[in-house]
C-alpha cells in the first residue's frame, strides 16, 4: 500500500492506496486507534456490487455499528440525505466518540463529511472514495458540502478525515461514463504537474481506459500526491489551491448552460480546452506552445460531443460567478505545463473567443 501524507498544521492524515486494499479498514482503524462506534455511509449502487465485502466488515467490527445506503444524485445531495445520516447517528445514540466512515463517490464523501463535520460539533470521519474522480479529487483536502435549491455545495465546510482509503480495484464496475469523469481530472493534473506526466498521460490514454493497473496506480498516486501538497500549502484556498480549479470556471458554466446532461469530469476536460484558448489569446502561451497541449484535449474528441451550447448564457453564468470584479473575469490559466496563473483577468471578447474555439471542438 502506498501512503501520502496530508500535511497541515493541525489533523494532519494519509491517503493510503493499493490494490484489494479494503480488507485493511479494519486493521488501520486499529492501528490509528479509532475504537469508536461506527456509522458506514455507502453509496447505493456500489452496496449492491460489494454488499458481501461491506458486510463483512461490519461483522468483524467490535464496537456498534451501522449502515446507512444513500442514493448518490446530484439532486439528493441535500438536506435529506444528511437528515437520513443524523436520524441514524441519534436513533442508536452516537455520542461524540463516533466515527462514520463513508464508502462511495463525490457525492457521498461530501454528504458524509460535512454530516461529521456538524453532528455532535464534529466526529472522526474516514473517507474509502469508490470513483476515480473522488480518489483524485474530492476525498482529498477536507472540502464537504450540501446543495441547496440549485446552488450546488454552498452549505459546508473544511473538515479533515482521519485517513483516507482508496482501493483501486473498485474502478473496474464504474460506468464508462464515470471513468471518463475521472480522467477528466486526471489530465488537470497533468497539465499542473510537469511535461514528464504530461507525456505519460499523453502515451496512455487507451490503457487508462481500459483500467490497465499500471498507469491506473500511478495517476491516481500523482495526482493524490499533488493535490495533497497543494492543500498542504493553502488548506482553505486563500491563494495555491486555486490552482485545483484549472479549466472549472468554463466546466461549471457548462455544466448549468448544459442543465447537467454532461458529466462533470468532461465539463473539465472542454473546460480546459477554453483556459488553453484563453491563455493563448492572452498571450500566455503561442501558437505553438497551444497546438502542444491541444494534443492531450483532442484525445478526447471522439468520447464528448455536445450538440449545441449557447456563448452567450455561458457568460452570463459565469459573470453571475462570485470570482468576478469590474465586469472582467478571473481565470486560472497555464503560461507552461507545470507553470499556472491564478486570477487572470479576461474580458467577454476574450472569453465568447475562448468558449468558441474550446467548446467548438467538441460540438457534432
Ligand atoms: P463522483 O462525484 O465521484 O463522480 P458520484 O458520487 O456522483 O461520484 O457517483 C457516481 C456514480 O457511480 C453513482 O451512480 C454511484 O452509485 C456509482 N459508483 C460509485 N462507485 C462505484 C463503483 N466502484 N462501481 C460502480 N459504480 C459506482
Ligand atoms: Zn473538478
Amino acid at each position: 500500500m502506498k501512503k501520502i501524507k496530508v500535511d497541515l498544521p493541525e489533523n494532519s492524515y494519509d491517503v493510503l492506496l493499493g490494490k484489494d486494499v479494503f480488507k485493511n479498514l479494519l486493521p488501520l482503524l486499529n492501528k490509528k486507534g479509532i475504537y469508536n462506534n461506527c456509522l458506514i455511509v455507502v453509496d447505493k449502487n456500489f452496496y449492491s456490487i460489494y454488499k458481501e465485502m461491506v458486510d463483512k466488515f461490519i461483522s468483524e467490527y467490535k464496537f456498534k455499528i451501522n449502515k446507512v445506503v444513500l442514493e448518490a444524485s446530484e439532486k439528493k445531495k441535500t438536506h435529506e440525505s444528511l437528515d437520513v445520516v443524523y436520524n441514524q447517528l441519534i436513533k442508536h445514540n452516537y455520542g461524540r466518540d463516533t466515527v462514520i466512515v463513508a464508502i462511495g463517490g463525490g457525492i457521498i464523501g461530501d454528504v458524509t463529511g460535512y454530516a461529521a463535520a456538524t453532528y455532535m460539533r464534529g466526529v472522526q470521519y474516514v473517507q474509502v472514495p469508490t470513483t476515480i474522480l473522488a480518489a483524485v479529487d474530492s476525498s482529498v483536502g477536507g472540502k464537504t458540502a450540501i446543495n441547496f435549491g440549485e446552488t450546488k455545495n454552498v452549505i459546508g465546510s473544511f473538515y479533515q478525515p482521519k485517513f483516507v482509503l482508496i482501493d483501486i480495484s473498485f474502478f473496474k464496475t464504474l460506468p464508462e461514463e464515470e471513468i471518463l469523469c475521472g480522467i477528466g481530472e486526471i489530465i488537470k493534473y497533468g497539465y499542473l504537474t510537469d511535461v514528464k506526466l504530461f507525456n505519460y498521460i499523453v502515451n496512455n490514454v487507451e490503457k487508462i481506459f481500459d483500467l490497465d493497473e499500471t498507469p491506473i496506480n500511478k495517476l491516481v498516486l500523482e495526482s493524490v500526491k499533488y493535490k495533497a501538497n497543494v492543500v498542504a500549502a493553502d488548506e482553505k484556498e486563500s491563494s495555491i489551491r486555486k490552482v485545483l480549479n484549472l479549466g472549472h470556471t468554463f466546466a461549471h458554466a457548462i455544466e448549468v448552460e448544459q442543465d447537467h446532461k454532461i458529466k462533470h469530469g468532461q465539463a473539465v476536460i472542454i473546460g480546459i480546452a477554453c483556459a488553453l484558448y484563453l491563455s493563448n489569446r492572452l498571450e500566455l502561451i503561442d501558437d505553438d506552445e497551444l497546438s502542444g497541449l491541444m494534443t492531450l484535449i483532442l484525445k478526447f474528441q471522439d468520447h464528448i460531443k455536445l450538440k449545441e451550447y449557447n456563448g452567450r448564457s455561458l457568460l452570463k453564468i459565469m459573470m453571475r460567478d462570485k470570482k468576478n470584479r469590474d465586469g472582467k473575469i478571473k481565470f486560472v490559466l497555464l503560461n507552461e505545463i507545470g507553470s499556472i496563473v491564478l486570477d487572470a483577468e479576461a474580458d467577454a471578447d476574450d472569453v465568447i473567443y475562448a468558449i468558441t474555439n474550446g467548446i467548438g471542438l467538441f460540438i457534432s
